[in-house]
Protein backbone atom coordinates (compact mmCIF):
# COMPACT_ATOMS: atom_id res chain seq x y z
CA UNK A 1 0.00 0.00 0.00
CA UNK A 2 3.12 1.63 0.47
CA UNK A 3 4.20 2.56 -3.07
CA UNK A 4 1.35 3.89 -4.53
CA UNK A 5 1.94 7.40 -2.89
CA UNK A 6 3.35 10.14 -5.75
CA UNK A 7 5.89 10.72 -2.91
CA UNK A 8 8.35 8.22 -3.27
CA UNK A 9 8.70 9.03 -6.89
CA UNK A 10 10.20 13.00 -6.17
CA UNK A 11 12.95 11.70 -4.86
CA UNK A 12 15.24 11.17 -7.93
CA UNK A 13 19.20 11.78 -8.22
CA UNK A 14 18.11 15.27 -9.68
CA UNK A 15 15.51 16.49 -7.12
CA UNK A 16 18.19 15.33 -4.64
CA UNK A 17 20.89 17.14 -5.54
CA UNK A 18 18.65 20.02 -5.47
CA UNK A 19 17.22 19.61 -2.16
CA UNK A 20 21.05 19.24 -1.42
CA UNK A 21 21.85 22.97 -2.75
CA UNK A 22 18.45 24.07 -0.92
CA UNK A 23 19.58 22.96 2.63
CA UNK A 24 21.78 25.71 3.74
CA UNK A 25 18.81 28.09 3.04
CA UNK A 26 16.12 26.42 4.60
CA UNK A 27 17.52 25.10 7.69
CA UNK A 28 18.77 27.49 9.71
CA UNK A 29 15.05 29.79 9.21
CA UNK A 30 13.06 26.29 10.35
CA UNK A 31 12.53 28.17 14.05
CA UNK A 32 11.46 31.37 12.65
CA UNK A 33 9.07 29.40 10.00
CA UNK A 34 7.46 27.21 13.09
CA UNK A 35 7.22 30.49 15.21
CA UNK A 36 5.64 32.16 12.54
CA UNK A 37 3.08 29.30 11.92
CA UNK A 38 2.20 29.46 15.67
CA UNK A 39 2.27 33.28 15.84
CA UNK A 40 -0.34 32.90 12.82
CA UNK A 41 -2.94 29.79 14.13
CA UNK A 42 -2.96 31.26 17.85
CA UNK A 43 -4.31 34.59 16.48
CA UNK A 44 -7.58 32.13 15.42
CA UNK A 45 -9.51 31.41 18.23
CA UNK A 46 -11.04 28.63 16.62
CA UNK A 47 -7.04 26.70 16.76
CA UNK A 48 -6.10 28.22 20.11
CA UNK A 49 -8.41 25.78 21.42
CA UNK A 50 -5.80 22.93 20.51
CA UNK A 51 -2.75 24.95 20.94
CA UNK A 52 -2.81 27.53 23.62
CA UNK A 53 -1.50 25.51 26.29
CA UNK A 54 2.14 26.33 26.64
CA UNK A 55 3.16 22.73 27.22
CA UNK A 56 1.52 21.80 23.90
CA UNK A 57 3.34 25.30 22.21
CA UNK A 58 6.64 24.00 23.18
CA UNK A 59 6.21 20.48 22.09
CA UNK A 60 4.12 20.80 18.71
CA UNK A 61 7.22 23.25 17.86
CA UNK A 62 9.83 20.56 18.72
CA UNK A 63 8.19 18.29 16.83
CA UNK A 64 7.25 20.11 13.80
CA UNK A 65 10.86 21.96 13.14
CA UNK A 66 11.72 18.00 13.40
CA UNK A 67 9.15 17.04 10.52
CA UNK A 68 9.89 20.38 8.39
CA UNK A 69 13.74 19.38 8.85
CA UNK A 70 13.19 15.54 7.98
CA UNK A 71 10.67 16.43 5.34
CA UNK A 72 12.96 18.71 2.99
CA UNK A 73 16.27 16.54 3.36
CA UNK A 74 17.38 14.41 0.21
CA UNK A 75 16.18 11.00 0.40
CA UNK A 76 17.45 7.66 -0.85
CA UNK A 77 15.33 4.85 -1.64
CA UNK A 78 15.66 2.74 1.10
CA UNK A 79 14.73 5.98 3.10
CA UNK A 80 11.85 7.05 1.43
CA UNK A 81 9.67 4.12 2.96
CA UNK A 82 10.92 5.56 6.22
CA UNK A 83 9.92 8.91 5.93
CA UNK A 84 6.05 7.90 4.93
CA UNK A 85 5.78 5.92 7.96
CA UNK A 86 6.86 8.87 10.11
CA UNK A 87 4.11 11.28 8.04
CA UNK A 88 1.57 8.08 8.71
CA UNK A 89 2.33 8.57 11.85
CA UNK A 90 1.74 12.16 12.33
CA UNK A 91 -1.66 11.88 10.78
CA UNK A 92 -2.14 9.52 13.15
CA UNK A 93 -1.43 11.53 16.40
CA UNK A 94 -3.35 14.49 14.41
CA UNK A 95 -6.40 11.55 14.16
CA UNK A 96 -5.61 10.59 18.19
CA UNK A 97 -5.69 14.31 19.11
CA UNK A 98 -8.84 15.30 17.24
CA UNK A 99 -7.02 18.56 15.67
CA UNK A 100 -8.91 19.15 12.53
CA UNK A 101 -7.11 18.67 9.41
CA UNK A 102 -8.12 22.11 7.87
CA UNK A 103 -6.02 23.03 10.87
CA UNK A 104 -3.06 21.71 9.23
CA UNK A 105 -3.93 22.33 5.92
CA UNK A 106 -3.79 26.20 6.87
CA UNK A 107 -0.52 25.43 8.43
CA UNK A 108 1.05 24.01 5.41
CA UNK A 109 -0.04 27.21 3.60
CA UNK A 110 1.79 29.18 6.25
CA UNK A 111 4.86 27.34 5.90
CA UNK A 112 5.08 27.39 2.33
CA UNK A 113 4.54 30.83 2.40
CA UNK A 114 7.81 31.39 4.47
CA UNK A 115 9.98 28.73 2.75
CA UNK A 116 9.29 30.02 -0.84
CA UNK A 117 9.96 33.83 0.09
CA UNK A 118 13.39 32.45 1.62
CA UNK A 119 14.13 30.67 -1.69
CA UNK A 120 13.40 34.34 -3.62
CA UNK A 121 15.29 36.03 -1.90
CA UNK A 122 18.16 34.08 -2.38
CA UNK A 123 18.70 35.37 -6.19
CA UNK A 124 19.20 32.50 -7.98
CA UNK A 125 19.38 32.35 -11.52
CA UNK A 126 15.30 32.23 -12.36
CA UNK A 127 15.44 28.98 -13.61
CA UNK A 128 16.78 27.31 -10.47
CA UNK A 129 14.65 29.20 -8.16
CA UNK A 130 11.53 28.43 -10.05
CA UNK A 131 12.96 24.70 -9.72
CA UNK A 132 12.96 24.87 -6.08
CA UNK A 133 9.96 26.48 -5.46
CA UNK A 134 8.44 23.69 -7.36
CA UNK A 135 9.97 20.91 -6.18
CA UNK A 136 9.26 21.91 -2.60
CA UNK A 137 5.62 22.37 -3.29
CA UNK A 138 5.32 18.75 -4.87
CA UNK A 139 7.16 17.58 -1.96
CA UNK A 140 5.39 19.15 0.67
CA UNK A 141 1.97 18.60 -1.04
CA UNK A 142 2.68 14.57 -1.01
CA UNK A 143 3.61 14.87 2.09
CA UNK A 144 0.70 16.58 3.35
CA UNK A 145 -1.37 13.71 1.43
CA UNK A 146 -0.05 11.12 3.62
CA UNK A 147 -0.87 12.73 6.38
CA UNK A 148 -4.24 13.19 5.11
CA UNK A 149 -4.48 9.69 4.18
CA UNK A 150 -3.85 8.15 7.65
CA UNK A 151 -5.78 10.97 9.37
CA UNK A 152 -8.53 9.64 7.70
CA UNK A 153 -8.03 6.15 8.32
CA UNK A 154 -7.89 6.89 11.82
CA UNK A 155 -10.85 9.20 12.41
CA UNK A 156 -13.23 6.09 10.65
CA UNK A 157 -11.50 3.55 13.44
CA UNK A 158 -12.43 6.04 16.11
CA UNK A 159 -15.54 6.45 14.49
CA UNK A 160 -16.44 2.72 14.84
CA UNK A 161 -15.38 2.18 17.99
CA UNK A 162 -17.08 4.59 19.83
CA UNK A 163 -20.45 3.88 18.08
CA UNK A 164 -19.43 0.08 19.05
CA UNK A 165 -19.09 1.42 22.57
CA UNK A 166 -22.35 2.84 22.37
CA UNK A 167 -24.25 0.02 21.07
CA UNK A 168 -21.95 -2.36 22.90
CA UNK A 169 -23.04 -1.26 26.57
CA UNK A 170 -23.98 -4.06 28.61
CA UNK A 171 -28.03 -2.93 29.44
CA UNK A 172 -27.37 -4.35 32.83
CA UNK A 173 -24.61 -2.81 34.07
CA UNK A 174 -25.62 1.14 32.77
CA UNK A 175 -29.75 0.28 34.54
CA UNK A 176 -27.27 -0.64 37.79
CA UNK A 177 -25.39 2.58 37.47
CA UNK A 178 -28.51 4.74 36.49
CA UNK A 179 -30.04 3.92 39.89
CA UNK A 180 -27.07 4.29 41.88
CA UNK A 181 -26.80 8.03 40.09
CA UNK A 182 -30.74 8.43 40.67
CA UNK A 183 -30.64 7.51 44.11
CA UNK A 184 -27.87 9.61 45.00
CA UNK A 185 -29.64 12.97 43.37
CA UNK A 186 -32.54 11.65 45.52
CA UNK A 187 -30.76 11.95 48.40
CA UNK A 188 -29.06 14.95 47.40
CA UNK A 189 -32.13 16.60 47.29
CA UNK A 190 -33.66 16.03 50.29
CA UNK A 191 -30.35 16.33 52.39
CA UNK A 192 -30.35 19.36 50.72
CA UNK A 193 -33.36 20.71 50.87
CA UNK A 194 -33.64 20.43 53.92
CA UNK A 195 -30.25 21.94 55.09
CA UNK A 196 -31.25 25.05 53.43
CA UNK A 197 -34.16 25.92 55.56
CA UNK A 198 -30.77 26.17 58.09
CA UNK A 199 -28.33 27.64 55.98
CA UNK A 200 -27.81 28.27 52.20
CA UNK A 201 -24.08 26.67 52.15
CA UNK A 202 -25.90 23.57 50.89
CA UNK A 203 -25.40 25.31 47.47
CA UNK A 204 -21.97 26.38 47.37
CA UNK A 205 -20.31 23.50 45.42
CA UNK A 206 -21.98 23.18 41.75
CA UNK A 207 -23.69 20.44 40.77
CA UNK A 208 -21.50 19.20 37.88
CA UNK A 209 -19.12 18.39 40.83
CA UNK A 210 -21.31 15.69 42.56
CA UNK A 211 -20.83 12.30 41.68
CA UNK A 212 -24.14 12.03 39.51
CA UNK A 213 -23.30 15.44 37.82
CA UNK A 214 -19.63 14.28 36.66
CA UNK A 215 -21.37 10.81 35.71
CA UNK A 216 -24.06 12.59 33.69
CA UNK A 217 -21.40 14.76 32.32
CA UNK A 218 -18.54 12.47 31.18
CA UNK A 219 -20.38 9.24 31.46
CA UNK A 220 -24.19 9.59 29.62
CA UNK A 221 -22.77 11.06 26.32
CA UNK A 222 -20.65 7.77 25.94
CA UNK A 223 -23.56 5.24 27.18
CA UNK A 224 -26.67 6.51 25.40
CA UNK A 225 -27.83 5.04 22.62
CA UNK A 226 -29.66 8.99 21.85
CA UNK A 227 -27.34 11.39 21.54
CA UNK A 228 -29.91 14.59 21.87
CA UNK A 229 -31.12 12.65 24.66
CA UNK A 230 -27.72 12.45 27.08
CA UNK A 231 -27.72 16.50 25.76
CA UNK A 232 -31.30 16.90 27.28
CA UNK A 233 -30.01 15.31 30.55
CA UNK A 234 -27.18 17.89 30.22
CA UNK A 235 -29.26 20.96 29.80
CA UNK A 236 -31.85 19.82 32.47
CA UNK A 237 -28.57 20.21 35.14
CA UNK A 238 -27.24 23.42 33.99
CA UNK A 239 -30.71 24.72 34.77
CA UNK A 240 -31.23 22.95 38.02
CA UNK A 241 -27.00 24.18 38.64
CA UNK A 242 -28.58 27.73 38.37
CA UNK A 243 -31.11 27.18 40.16
CA UNK A 244 -28.82 26.56 42.78
CA UNK A 245 -26.77 29.39 42.75
CA UNK A 246 -29.53 31.02 42.93
CA UNK A 247 -30.72 29.80 46.26
CA UNK A 248 -27.00 30.06 47.65
CA UNK A 249 -27.21 34.22 46.95
CA UNK A 250 -30.57 33.85 49.18
CA UNK A 251 -32.62 35.89 47.36
CA UNK A 252 -35.52 35.67 49.76
CA UNK A 253 -37.97 37.11 47.21
CA UNK A 254 -38.05 34.24 44.59
CA UNK A 255 -36.85 31.60 46.92
CA UNK A 256 -39.72 29.48 47.10
CA UNK A 257 -39.95 29.66 43.09
CA UNK A 258 -36.36 29.23 42.73
CA UNK A 259 -36.57 25.73 45.03
CA UNK A 260 -39.52 24.34 43.19
CA UNK A 261 -37.60 24.98 39.88
CA UNK A 262 -34.80 23.02 41.31
CA UNK A 263 -37.03 20.07 42.49
CA UNK A 264 -39.33 20.05 39.11
CA UNK A 265 -35.79 19.93 36.91
CA UNK A 266 -34.01 17.22 38.90
CA UNK A 267 -37.35 15.40 38.82
CA UNK A 268 -37.43 15.81 35.46
CA UNK A 269 -33.56 14.60 35.23
CA UNK A 270 -34.88 11.19 37.47
CA UNK A 271 -37.72 10.88 34.96
CA UNK A 272 -35.32 11.33 31.49
CA UNK A 273 -32.74 8.60 33.29
CA UNK A 274 -35.18 5.94 34.02
CA UNK A 275 -36.44 6.10 30.24
CA UNK A 276 -32.61 5.60 29.37
CA UNK A 277 -32.18 2.59 31.28
CA UNK A 278 -35.36 0.79 30.02
CA UNK A 279 -34.70 1.89 26.29
CA UNK A 280 -30.99 0.12 27.14
CA UNK A 281 -32.00 -2.93 28.78
CA UNK A 282 -31.83 -4.66 25.36
CA UNK A 283 -28.33 -4.91 24.24
CA UNK A 284 -25.35 -6.77 24.92
CA UNK A 285 -22.19 -6.93 26.89
CA UNK A 286 -19.22 -4.92 25.83
CA UNK A 287 -17.23 -6.23 28.77
CA UNK A 288 -14.24 -8.96 28.14
CA UNK A 289 -15.29 -12.04 30.23
CA UNK A 290 -13.07 -12.79 32.39
CA UNK A 291 -12.72 -9.82 34.28
CA UNK A 292 -15.65 -8.11 33.54
CA UNK A 293 -13.44 -4.98 32.68
CA UNK A 294 -14.19 -2.87 29.69
CA UNK A 295 -12.46 -3.77 26.39
CA UNK A 296 -9.23 -1.73 25.26
CA UNK A 297 -10.81 -0.93 22.26
CA UNK A 298 -13.03 1.60 23.80
CA UNK A 299 -10.60 3.24 24.99
CA UNK A 300 -9.95 5.37 22.23
CA UNK A 301 -13.48 7.48 22.18
CA UNK A 302 -12.78 7.55 25.70
CA UNK A 303 -9.38 9.01 26.38
CA UNK A 304 -10.51 11.29 23.77
CA UNK A 305 -13.16 12.77 25.12
CA UNK A 306 -11.51 13.59 28.33
CA UNK A 307 -8.46 14.92 26.37
CA UNK A 308 -11.00 17.20 24.60
CA UNK A 309 -13.22 18.07 27.89
CA UNK A 310 -9.47 18.50 29.45
CA UNK A 311 -8.33 20.80 27.02
CA UNK A 312 -11.22 23.35 26.90
CA UNK A 313 -12.14 23.92 31.00
CA UNK A 314 -9.73 23.82 33.58
CA UNK A 315 -10.32 20.18 34.49
CA UNK A 316 -7.48 17.47 34.28
CA UNK A 317 -7.94 13.71 34.34
CA UNK A 318 -5.40 10.91 35.81
CA UNK A 319 -4.89 7.08 34.22
CA UNK A 320 -3.42 4.44 36.39
CA UNK A 321 -1.94 1.88 34.78
CA UNK A 322 -1.73 -1.45 37.06
CA UNK A 323 0.13 -4.51 36.69
CA UNK A 324 0.32 -7.65 39.14
CA UNK A 325 3.31 -8.95 39.79
CA UNK A 326 5.04 -11.91 39.27
CA UNK A 327 1.89 -13.70 37.67
CA UNK A 328 3.63 -16.25 35.61
CA UNK A 329 5.10 -17.22 38.92
CA UNK A 330 1.03 -17.94 40.08
CA UNK A 331 0.54 -19.68 37.05
CA UNK A 332 3.10 -21.94 37.19
CA UNK A 333 2.34 -22.63 41.14
CA UNK A 334 -1.45 -23.29 41.29
CA UNK A 335 -2.39 -23.40 37.73
CA UNK A 336 -4.18 -21.34 34.85
CA UNK A 337 -7.11 -21.84 36.17
CA UNK A 338 -6.15 -20.32 39.60
CA UNK A 339 -4.85 -17.71 37.89
CA UNK A 340 -7.63 -16.48 36.61
CA UNK A 341 -9.47 -16.61 39.62
CA UNK A 342 -6.58 -14.28 41.23
CA UNK A 343 -7.65 -11.86 38.15
CA UNK A 344 -11.21 -11.97 38.59
CA UNK A 345 -10.74 -11.03 42.28
CA UNK A 346 -8.39 -8.41 41.59
CA UNK A 347 -10.53 -7.03 39.08
CA UNK A 348 -13.59 -6.91 41.26
CA UNK A 349 -11.12 -4.87 43.88
CA UNK A 350 -10.39 -2.67 41.40
CA UNK A 351 -14.05 -1.87 40.06
CA UNK A 352 -14.83 -1.44 43.89
CA UNK A 353 -12.34 1.18 44.54
CA UNK A 354 -12.94 3.50 41.65
CA UNK A 355 -15.55 5.65 41.52
CA UNK A 356 -18.41 5.77 39.76
CA UNK A 357 -17.72 7.97 36.88
CA UNK A 358 -14.29 6.24 36.23
CA UNK A 359 -13.68 3.85 34.24
CA UNK A 360 -11.61 0.20 34.23
CA UNK A 361 -9.89 -1.54 31.17
CA UNK A 362 -8.51 -4.53 30.73
CA UNK A 363 -5.28 -3.51 28.77
CA UNK A 364 -3.12 -6.67 28.45
CA UNK A 365 -3.13 -9.94 29.89
CA UNK A 366 -2.57 -9.04 33.58
CA UNK A 367 -2.77 -5.46 33.31
CA UNK A 368 -6.00 -2.77 33.83
CA UNK A 369 -6.04 1.11 33.13
CA UNK A 370 -8.08 2.96 34.98
CA UNK A 371 -9.37 6.29 33.55
CA UNK A 372 -10.11 8.91 35.73
CA UNK A 373 -11.88 12.09 34.60
CA UNK A 374 -11.23 15.03 37.00
CA UNK A 375 -9.23 13.60 39.12
CA UNK A 376 -5.75 15.25 39.72
CA UNK A 377 -2.81 13.79 40.22
CA UNK A 378 -2.92 13.37 43.96
CA UNK A 379 -5.91 12.37 44.11
CA UNK A 380 -5.20 9.95 41.80
CA UNK A 381 -2.38 8.55 43.76
CA UNK A 382 -4.78 7.84 46.72
CA UNK A 383 -6.77 5.98 44.65
CA UNK A 384 -3.74 3.67 43.37
CA UNK A 385 -3.03 3.18 47.18
CA UNK A 386 -6.13 2.15 47.71
CA UNK A 387 -5.93 -0.08 45.02
CA UNK A 388 -2.81 -1.83 45.59
CA UNK A 389 -4.04 -2.71 49.38
CA UNK A 390 -7.12 -4.05 48.54
CA UNK A 391 -5.21 -6.37 46.32
CA UNK A 392 -2.70 -6.74 48.95
CA UNK A 393 -5.14 -7.50 51.15
CA UNK A 394 -7.35 -10.40 49.22
CA UNK A 395 -7.48 -13.90 50.82
CA UNK A 396 -7.71 -15.57 47.74
CA UNK A 397 -9.54 -19.28 47.99
CA UNK A 398 -8.94 -22.16 45.62
CA UNK A 399 -10.99 -25.10 44.88
CA UNK A 400 -8.93 -27.43 47.04
CA UNK A 401 -8.95 -24.63 50.58
CA UNK A 402 -5.54 -23.63 48.97
CA UNK A 403 -5.09 -20.09 49.20
CA UNK A 404 -3.27 -17.38 46.83
CA UNK A 405 -2.01 -13.71 47.58
CA UNK A 406 -1.49 -11.50 45.21
CA UNK A 407 -0.18 -7.72 44.91
CA UNK A 408 0.23 -5.16 42.09
CA UNK A 409 2.49 -2.24 41.39
CA UNK A 410 0.99 0.92 39.48
CA UNK A 411 1.85 3.72 37.78
CA UNK A 412 -0.02 7.22 37.75
CA UNK A 413 -0.11 10.15 34.78
CA UNK A 414 -1.94 12.87 34.92
CA UNK A 415 -3.10 15.08 31.82
CA UNK A 416 -0.24 17.62 31.28
CA UNK A 417 -1.57 19.77 28.24
CA UNK A 418 -1.01 17.43 25.47
CA UNK A 419 -3.58 16.77 23.13
CA UNK A 420 -2.63 13.27 22.31
CA UNK A 421 -3.04 10.96 24.90
CA UNK A 422 -0.98 8.05 23.70
CA UNK A 423 2.02 10.73 25.45
CA UNK A 424 -0.49 10.03 28.49
CA UNK A 425 -0.41 6.21 28.33
CA UNK A 426 3.29 6.04 27.77
CA UNK A 427 3.87 8.36 31.19
CA UNK A 428 1.53 5.85 32.98
CA UNK A 429 3.63 2.90 31.64
CA UNK A 430 6.89 4.07 32.23
CA UNK A 431 5.84 5.07 35.83
CA UNK A 432 4.50 1.49 36.17
CA UNK A 433 8.07 0.16 35.05
CA UNK A 434 9.93 2.24 37.54
CA UNK A 435 7.57 0.51 40.24
CA UNK A 436 8.29 -2.34 39.08
CA UNK A 437 11.88 -2.00 39.14
CA UNK A 438 11.01 -0.57 43.34
CA UNK A 439 10.37 -3.52 44.25
CA UNK A 440 6.88 -4.07 43.03
CA UNK A 441 3.93 -3.73 45.52
CA UNK A 442 4.21 0.40 45.01
CA UNK A 443 3.02 3.14 43.87
CA UNK A 444 4.84 5.48 41.20
CA UNK A 445 4.01 8.53 39.93
P1 LIG B 1 6.00 -8.74 36.78
O1 LIG B 1 5.92 -8.62 38.24
O2 LIG B 1 7.26 -8.23 36.22
O3 LIG B 1 4.82 -8.18 36.10
O4 LIG B 1 6.01 -10.31 36.50
P2 LIG B 1 4.94 -11.17 35.72
O5 LIG B 1 5.26 -12.59 35.95
O6 LIG B 1 3.58 -10.74 36.10
O7 LIG B 1 5.30 -10.80 34.26
P3 LIG B 1 4.41 -10.23 33.09
O8 LIG B 1 3.52 -9.18 33.60
O9 LIG B 1 5.32 -9.85 32.00
O10 LIG B 1 3.62 -11.50 32.59
C1 LIG B 1 2.26 -11.70 32.78
C2 LIG B 1 1.90 -13.15 32.64
O11 LIG B 1 0.52 -13.30 32.94
C3 LIG B 1 2.05 -13.70 31.25
C4 LIG B 1 0.93 -14.67 31.10
O12 LIG B 1 1.40 -15.98 31.21
C5 LIG B 1 0.02 -14.39 32.27
N1 LIG B 1 -1.33 -14.10 31.84
C6 LIG B 1 -1.72 -13.15 30.97
N2 LIG B 1 -3.06 -13.18 30.80
C7 LIG B 1 -3.54 -14.17 31.59
C8 LIG B 1 -4.84 -14.70 31.82
O13 LIG B 1 -5.85 -14.24 31.30
N3 LIG B 1 -4.94 -15.75 32.69
C9 LIG B 1 -3.85 -16.28 33.30
N4 LIG B 1 -4.03 -17.29 34.13
N5 LIG B 1 -2.61 -15.82 33.08
C10 LIG B 1 -2.44 -14.78 32.23
MG1 LIG C 1 2.83 -8.86 35.74
MG1 LIG D 1 2.08 -7.91 32.41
Amino acid sequence: MIDHYYYGSIFTPQTNALLERIQPLIEPNLTRYVDKFYDVLLSDPGSAKFLSNELVEQRLKTSMTKWLRETTKPKTKEYVVDSMRYHQSVGEVHARAEIPMSLVDVGMTILKGEIFTTLILAKHSTQETAEAVTTLNRLLDSALSIINDSYMRGKVTNERTSQEFITASSAQEVALEIERIKSSIYQWMTSTLLAHKFSTDAFNESLFQKDFGLWIRHKLPLISADTKRAGDINAALELADQACTALAKSDTENEREQAAKLTDTLKEIIWLLTDEADRNLAKESKQDSLTTLLDRRFLSPILQQETAMALQGQNSFSVIMLDLDHFKRINDIYGHGAGDIVLRHASKTIKDKIRLTDYVFRYGGEEVLVVAPELGLEDAVKLAERIRVGIEQLHIELADQRHVKATASLGVATFNGHPDYQRLLNEADAKLYEAKRSGRNCVRY
